[in-house]
């Protein structure tokens, strides 16, 4: 049975509580940051582990008016789920040939094309749902990942897709872009895809286009960089309460919340004697006698293995830390001698003003960035909404 079904009542081995209400907070301060913009709360990858649906919730009620995934299917969920108003936006961005374009055409989504063989799927997808498709074109202004080229490339795409346009099969509802190094305070990338993004658009405006939403501001870029807020911004990892980057200060610091708090009950606590091996390896041994506290989360639950000897925890009010390596399903920490007993919370991470630590701490922990760090948790570990 899965941990997600039981009870309520049934104390879990382990939990994420999702703070809702900080969530809604998060949203409020970063539409304060770009008041003329319409808000894309991105819910990818589960809500960055948080629960995208519920997520996308909590978000449209703080204002949200799009909602943006990475996969279709992703998107088609939530469409599907009933539980977003119908007049709420749905955008997704990771396509493959062959994919659900028909489904995403039925479903009213904003669809990404980035190229030519894009852009021929979902015309024949419109012309057998019979209705119009809403296309994002997507310009990659010089991140170098998903996007069209400028030059030959962006001017044949706008063509086609305007050609569709006239003849019914489409909407271009939006021109959009992604940066590389908005996370970079002062990275000259930012201004020079900022320029190539406005010529981009130009072009196509010059030639017909009439977008509803032009758009490339990701959290770093909604916080740091004004100009390029456009018509709607995307932010994602700063909506969970995370700061996009050390560098931009703490997530205090960008009147942020950490919306996602991960405890465990541990599951055994003994006296073992100095001089004792611990966990696979016995990369750790006891310096003396003390106490070990059994957490029961592992690698499986999304506890990166590389912060084996160095994750910090929260126990009966002392940081702790990983003593040896994490297993899969467990590890182990170093009591000191302190007896909380089997039951005792640890605390990996929260928003840090309970004295415990944050999954930045555990990024930096582990060699990462928090986005994996929350993103990462597994189904295994249930999580638990409060302040719906
Ligand atoms: C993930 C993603 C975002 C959000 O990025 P954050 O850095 O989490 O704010 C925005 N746009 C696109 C295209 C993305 O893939």
């Amino acid at each position: 049975m899965s941990e997600n079904a039981m009870p309520p009542s049934a104390p879990p081995r382990a939990r994420a509580e999702i703070d809702l209400g900080a969530l809604r907070a998060n949203v409020r301060t970063l539409r304060a940051k770009a008041p003329g913009a319409a808000f894309m709360a991105v819910v990818k990858a589960d809500g960055y582990g948080h629960g995208a649906l519920a997520c996308a919730r909590a978000a449209v009620q703080a204002g949200a008016g799009w909602v943006g995934t990475a996969t279709p299917e992703e998107a088609l969920a939530l469409r599907g789920s009933g539980a977003l108003p119908a007049d709420v936006r749905i955008m997704c961005w990771l396509w493959t040939p062959g994919g659900p374009w028909r489904e995403a055409v039925e479903a009213d989504l904003d669809v990404s094309v980035s190229g030519l063989w894009a852009l021929e799927e979902v015309m024949l997808a419109a012309h057998a749902a019979r209705r119009p498709a809403r296309v994002q074109l997507k310009a990659d202004t010089g991140l170098g990942r998903n996007g069209c080229q400028p030059g030959e490339d962006w001017d044949r795409l706008v063509a086609a897709a305007l050609e569709a346009e006239e003849g019914g099969l489409l909407r271009i509802t939006g021109l959009w872009s992604h940066f590389a190094c908005a996370d970079e305070p002062g990275h000259p990338s930012v201004a020079a895809q900022l320029g190539l993004f406005r010529e981009m658009v130009a072009y196509a405006e010059a030639r017909g286009v009439r977008p509803e939403v032009r758009h490339i501001a990701n959290s770093p870029a909604t916080l740091t960089v004004p100009e390029s807020h456009f018509d709607l911004v995307r932010p994602g990892v700063a909506m969970y309460g995370l700061s996009p980057s050390p560098q931009l200060g703490s997530a205090a610091d960008l009147g942020l919340r950490p919306v996602m708090t991960l405890a465990a009950s541990l599951a055994l606590v003994k006296q073992v004697p100095g001089g004792h091996g611990v966990s696979y390896g016995h990369h750790y041994m006891t310096p003396g006698a003390t106490t070990l506290g059994l957490v029961p989360l592992g690698y499986a639950d999304g506890i990166p293995r590389h912060a084996s000897g160095t994750g910090p925890v929260l126990v009966a009010g002392k940081w702790r830390t990983v003593a040896g390596r994490i297993a899969m399903d467990q590890f182990v920490v170093d009591l000191g001698g302190d007896e909380p007993g089997a039951g005792a919370q640890a605390v990996l991470f929260g928003p840090g003003d309970r004295g415990e630590p944050t999954a930045e701490d555990w990024a930096q922990a582990a060699g990462t960035i928090g986005y994996e760090i929350v993103t990462r948790i597994g189904a295994r570990v249930p999580r638990v909404y409060v302040n719906e």
